[in-house]
């Protein structure tokens, strides 16, 4: 264990720091992991960005990207970085399954492990801990720790606030979930005070879709599209095929599932889509319906009330009629 003056102590002294997030990252995951690097170079420490996988092309113009280090392209420099780590950063994710091969390396590296986040039910292999379920983004977290437990708000600069900005805007959903508080909104606004541009970052992340992109987006609406109006939930399956005919990228999914929930009746809404080598889903909801309860209980997987996400080995066609067995169970809560 570490107490916070043990930590600071320790951030007193050039380190060498690896800094990683879950598999997939998102706009919070590289938010979060490019703004503390950016942050932490500023006092001399050896800061590693290292992701268990590969992410968007629309989130690549982030500050720092062009040193961060993707575990699957570079194991071995990257176990190297992790053995030798006096501290790891574990933003955005609270359990090492969520690192994939990467996690075991964490687990038995002697860094201390520091774990900021805002997911339910964290797993018991940190050294301190900056938890936080209320949060709408663990970026908003990684500002509260530099401003409130490092005391070093001078130290934001327009890079670590354009890393912070983009991830509090993608995980709440465009500044539009329940849980974007007034902080939340102060806190946006220090960031654009430390150099964030805004209407520029909202530019990058949600207007640089490919032609493809959009056609594909085009074909999930038209011919993909499921209404269950009795239960209130919509799902739009994707199969392999036409994940290759789009030549969809990675992230070129991200977003789809929130039209579907658009849809004024819809509380509940279904985003599956048949990957290389299983069946992922991402679920979205509206108010108090529990759609991270669905993925924990059915998909191997969690995440948030609103925000969730799981998987399974099955076949396209069983995970959606399975997702459609479930929903009488929650029949209650969709049609309130
Ligand atoms: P997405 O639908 O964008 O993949 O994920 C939505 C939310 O659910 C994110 O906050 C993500 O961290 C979480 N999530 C997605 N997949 C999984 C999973 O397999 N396990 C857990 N625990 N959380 C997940
Ligand atoms: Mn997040």
């Amino acid at each position: 264990m570490l107490d916070t003056a043990s930590l600071i102590n320790l951030l007193a002294q050039p380190q060498k720091i690896v800094i990683t997030t879950h598999h997939k990252p998102d706009g919070d995951a590289m938010g979060s992991s490019l703004g503390l690097y950016n942050y932490l170079i500023q006092q001399g420490h050896h800061a590693t960005v290292i992701t268990p996988t590969d992410y968007p092309d629309f989130l690549m113009w982030m500050p720092g990207n062009e040193n961060v280090i993707i575990y699957t392209d570079d194991t071995r420099k990257a176990d190297t970085l992790i053995n030798e780590a006096t501290i790891t950063f574990c933003l955005d994710f609270n359990a090492l399954n969520r690192i994939n091969e990467m996690g075991e390396v964490v687990r038995a590296s002697k860094a201390y492990k520091v774990m900021i986040d805002h997911h339910l039910e964290p797993e018991d292999f940190d050294d301190y801990r900056f938890w936080n379920i209320n949060a709408c983004a663990t970026t908003q977290l990684v500002h509260e720790f530099i401003v409130n437990v490092l005391n070093n708000k001078q130290l934001i600069n327009a890079d670590v606030a354009t890393c912070l900005y983009t991830g509090i805007m993608t995980d709440s959903a465009s500044f539009r979930l329940p849980n974007t508080t007034s902080a939340v909104h102060r806190a946006v606004a220090d960031l654009i005070d430390a150099g964030a541009v805004n209407w520029r970052i909202h530019e990058l992340v949600y207007n640089s879709a490919s032609e493809n992109r959009l056609r594909f987006l085009g074909h999930c609406l038209s011919n993909c599209l499921e209404v269950l109006p009795e239960y209130n939930t919509a799902i739009i399956a994707v199969n392999k095929a036409d994940l290759e005919k789009f030549d969809v990228n990675t992230g070129d999914t991200e977003g789809i599932v929130n039209y579907a929930l658009s849809m004024s009746s819809i509380r509940l809404a279904a985003f599956i889509v048949e990957r290389k080598d299983k069946v992922k889903l991402s679920l979205r909801s509206k108010g108090e319906f529990p759609a991270n309860d669905i993925c924990k209980k059915y998909f191997s997987g969690g995440g948030h009330r609103n925000a969730a996400g799981g998987q399974s080995t099955e076949s396209l066609q069983k995970v959606v009629d399975q997702f459609k067995l479930i929903l009488p169970e929650y029949k209650k809560l969709l049609i309130q």
